[in-house]
């Protein structure tokens, strides 16, 4: 079992389960770093709770806020800030970095952490769509922490070709049963307010386009080196089988469990070995009388058409595509765009931008980049 661990994005929605996590089990971990971008209270709670080596805050603006607070807490750890401190954290000792930063700024973090030799629990999906070959190449062993990911790791076997497809279970989102018309008006408050899950901004909205299963679908290209034709999405409202792997003899392996981020976390962190849950964490088969099962609607969820394009396409496709859907859900939380209109400006994007295939990681950032400046004129104009 990994011993010492960092929390990258420690502050957040996945940040939060590893905390309960390892609040669990405080003689088994020790917390070599923690970082967080602008939550200062909430970093100095969790410092206090862990007792990291080092507490890394990664927008420097509020470096002087995060000392004042460190002052009066219990804990006194090492501080750093910036992109400079995010790096000594990515880097600092560790047998396992979780890395659950959100977005793009994920990608140098987890990169360095990768090529440091520490065992990497991914839940930064969009690292994996910028630049899943060079983090794939980078890092010694990555362990998915995504529900579905982290179900088909762990049911999949290593004989490839036995593998008849890979089934990535959806609950629909939020507007599963909206029509067209209905989603004219959505808000960014309802998007924010999933059936299931509880997280962050950005991947609730993300689930509410279901650009999250396009994102998907394109980490499991990469985690399990999956053509797309063995790639495929079912909608399970109730969302306890996680994902599942059908075999060729007829055989479909499923992971089940409660629809919440503390099992995947918890085993990512205590992987190779399992430590028992709490009771609230365990799935009662007298909470739920049915499992649904249906083919997603591609016509209302246009963005999982988007991701067959992709998957088919190189790797600087799915740069534009990913930086495209984040600048556009940043637009539409702003009210700047409407719900409808976050996939047809990705497609926007798309159309207008297209690069050569990256090199190395300065290819990757300079495509992200410019995919983004073009995107936020697109915006501009229909602003
Ligand atoms: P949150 O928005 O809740 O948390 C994001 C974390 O990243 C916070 O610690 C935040 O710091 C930090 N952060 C934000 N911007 C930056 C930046 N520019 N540089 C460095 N750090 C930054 O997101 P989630 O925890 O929900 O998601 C994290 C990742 O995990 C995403 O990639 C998401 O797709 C993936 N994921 C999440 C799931 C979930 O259920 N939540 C499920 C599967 C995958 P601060 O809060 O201090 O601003
Ligand atoms: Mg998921």
């Amino acid at each position: 079992m990994p011993s010492r661990i960092t929390l990258l994005g420690a502050t957040g929605s996945i940040g939060k389960a590893a905390c309960e996590f390892l609040q669990n089990y405080p003689d088994k971990f020790d917390v070599a770093a923690i970082s967080g971008h602008r939550n200062v209270a909430r970093l100095v709670e969790i410092s206090d709770l862990l007792k990291p080596e080092l507490v890394v805050i990664s927008d420097e603006n509020y470096f002087d806020a995060l000392k004042q607070a460190v002052s009066s807490a219990t804990h006194q750890p090492r501080l750093a800030a910036g992109k400079s401190g995010l790096q000594e954290a990515a880097t600092i000792k560790a047998d396992r970095v979780l890395a659950a930063i959100v977005g793009a700024a994920g990608l140098s973090p987890t990169l360095q952490a990768a090529k440091s030799g520490a065992s990497i629990a991914l839940a930064n999906k969009e690292c994996l769509v910028m630049a899943g070959k060079f983090l794939m190449q980078s890092a010694h062993e990555i362990l998915p922490v995504d529900s579905e990911h982290n179900a088909i790791f762990q049911v999949l076997s290593d004989k490839p070709n036995e593998i008849k497809e890979i089934i990535l279970t959806s609950s629909g989102g939020a507007f599963r049963e909206f029509t067209r018309k209905q989603m004219q008006h959505i808000t960014p408050e309802q998007a924010m307010h999933h059936p299931n899950w509880s997280m962050g901004a950005k991947i609730s909205v993300d689930s509410a386009t279901m650009m999250n299963k396009a994102l998907e679908l394109i980490e499991a290209k990469h985690l399990f080196s999956m053509p797309a034709e063995k790639l495929k999405v079912i909608i399970h409202p109730q969302q306890i089988i996680h994902s599942m792997v059908r075999y060729c003899d007829g055989t479909i392996l499923a992971q089940m469990g409660v629809p919440n981020m503390y099992l995947p976390v918890a085993h990512t962190l205590s992987y190779p070995h399992r430590l028992p849950a709490p009771a609230h964490h365990q799935f009662d088969f007298t909470d739920t009388t049915k499992f649904d099962f249906s083919l997603p609607d591609k016509v209302k969820f246009p963005a999982l058409n988007l991701a067959e394009q992709i998957l088919n396409a190189g790797q600087a496709s799915a740069i534009i595509f990913n930086a495209a859907n984040e600048i556009a859900v940043e637009a539409f939380l702003q009210k700047r765009i409407s719900y409808l209109a976050i996939t047809d400006i990705i497609t926007r994007g798309l159309d207008e931008y297209h690069a050569d295939e990256p090199k190395n990681l300065d290819d990757v950032i300079l495509i992200d980049n410019k995919a983004r400046q073009i995107v936020e004129e697109i915006i501009k104009k229909i602003d």
